[in-house]
């Protein structure tokens, strides 16, 4: 379990910002993290703003979703750098399906953190061909928290950290979930796209 570090605790209440990134495959309970840490902030009357990319409609317009249903309000926007107009001046920003957004998303995430922020950021590390997920990896790089979650192997049941497509389709966003995804562990992934 991910422990924060002590938030809110510095001296004259100077705020130091930081990143946290919260990466793993489908199914591996990323968003259901993001919500847990910010629902607790928000317990705490800290002031929490909650985007997505606008690319993400699996659901509801204006909530993170997660599989369990749990769900915050957030606000779908298009690109990176409109949530540096956005954030205003909340303590807590949280971002979901971070993978998705332009690469200006490293900056502004890392503007936020400057700005006395907390940042937490959840998204997809792999693609679909086990591949670095940009831009995941500059994301982890500069963050201070990376916790990787793993979702449980569909083929042998050991923890998975793919996400191995069962469709044939070869554009790397596609949105459908169950249907189209499991979680694999590397062995049965490998053997998958042999
Ligand atoms: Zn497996």
């Amino acid at each position: 379990m991910f422990i924060e570090p002590s938030i809110g605790k510095t001296p004259q209440r100077e705020k130091k910002g930081h990143i946290e990134v919260i990466c793993g495959s489908m199914f591996s309970g990323k968003t259901e993290e993001l919500i847990r840490r910010l629902n607790r902030a928000l317990i705490a009357r800290q002031k929490v703003e909650i985007f997505k990319p606008a690319i993400d409609r699996r659901y509801h317009d204006k909530d993170v979703v997660s599989h369990n249903e749990n769900a915050i309000r957030s606000t779908p926007v298009q690109f990176a750098d409109d949530i540096m107009l956005l954030a205003g001046n909340c303590d807590v920003v949280g971002i979901d399906e971070v993978q998705f957004f332009d690469p200006q998303i490293v900056s502004v995430a890392s503007q936020l953190a400057q700005s006395g922020k907390r940042v937490i950021l959840a998204g997809l590390d792999m693609d679909f061909e086990g591949r670095p997920f940009e831009p995941m990896p500059q994301l982890m790089a500069i963050a201070e928290y990376v916790t990787k979650v793993h979702a449980i192997c569909m083929k042998c049941g050991d923890l998975a950290s793919f996400s191995y497509r069962l469709s044939p389709a070869k554009e790397k966003v596609m949105l459908g979930e169950k249907e189209t995804y499991e979680a694999r562990c590397r062995k049965c992934f490998y053997e998958g796209l042999r």
